[in-house]
């Protein structure tokens, strides 16, 4: 088909018009269905992601392990007692657990590849290939979740968006965290224990507000059918930082019902 693209022009384009080379670390967020046709699937997403930057990192998200407990501290945005069904559902964290169908399915593919290395956080593990994944992945911590994007942030990190929104530009929320937005507390099953896991962020339904005034930072293209961008991670967070510190509520959603969103309003 005409309109199919394949890894090779993928990695054509990473690199000559979204400006990756081998010495670039990014954090990637793909919608794969958003480019179109694409000969490979998500395998050739993945094979034109390592071919054109030295460090590639994805989040591998395990919501499927969170529990509710009964009792908890109060403000986090979380209905205690309300858990039965999700709990009897939830999953054990371990190292081969599936990433939540909500990270995307490239996401998946590359978790299973053989030279892929992942973190341990029963919740918000990160997977990365290349020359510096074992210290990104090594920068987390139970009590720092977003450490990774920190890592990044001060190693001329990039975020790269194929086909996704600011939704999905999960590094926002260290942006949140030092502009003092609340963090809350989750749960997840480990293999001995209920683990209790605090700076979790919340939700990310508003950020697209913010992605029209980060256009000059921003690096623009078209693969396939799908809108692509990179973003530089300093400046990303030095100017999401000051906005967040100026406007206190900017990009919490406007859903009524958002208990996250809410708890957090000022
Ligand atoms: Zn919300």
């Amino acid at each position: 088909m005409a309109n199919t693209i394949t890894a090779q022009d993928i990695e054509t384009q990473l690199r000559d018009e979204l400006g990756l080379t081998e010495n670039t670390s990014l954090i990637a967020h793909i919608s794969l269905p958003a480019l179109g046709a694409v000969e490979g699937g998500e395998r050739a997403i993945v094979t034109a992601l390592l071919a054109a930057a030295g460090t590639v990192v994805m989040p591998a998200f395990t919501y499927q392990t969170q529990v509710i407990p009964q009792v908890g501290p109060p403000d986090n945005a979380i209905r205690y007692g309300t858990g039965d069904q999700i709990n009897r559902k939830a999953e054990i964290f371990r190292p081969d657990l599936p990433v939540h169908p909500d990270c995307g399915l490239v996401a998946e593919v590359l978790r299973r590849d053989a030279e892929t290395l992942r973190s341990t956080h029963p919740i918000f593990s990160f997977i990365a290939q290349g020359a510096h994944a074992r210290h990104v992945l090594a920068s987390q911590t139970r009590q720092n979740p977003l450490a990774p994007i920190a890592w990044l942030e001060a190693h001329d990190g990039v975020v790269l968006l194929m086909g996704a929104d600011q939704r999905e530009n999960f590094s926002l929320h260290l942006a949140e965290q030092r502009a003092g937005r609340k963090t809350f507390t989750r749960w997840a099953l480990t293999l001995d224990d209920i683990e209790e896991l605090p700076n979790i962020p919340g939700c990310r339904e508003g950020f697209n507000a913010i992605w029209i005034e980060l256009v000059e930072m921003t690096t623009v293209t078209h693969i396939g059918m799908g809108r692509c961008e990179v973003i530089p991670l300093e400046p990303l967070l030095r100017y999401t930082e000051k906005r967040l510190r100026d406007n206190p509520n900017f990009l919490l959603c406007d859903k009524p019902s958002c208990l996250s969103c809410r708890t957090r309003e000022k």
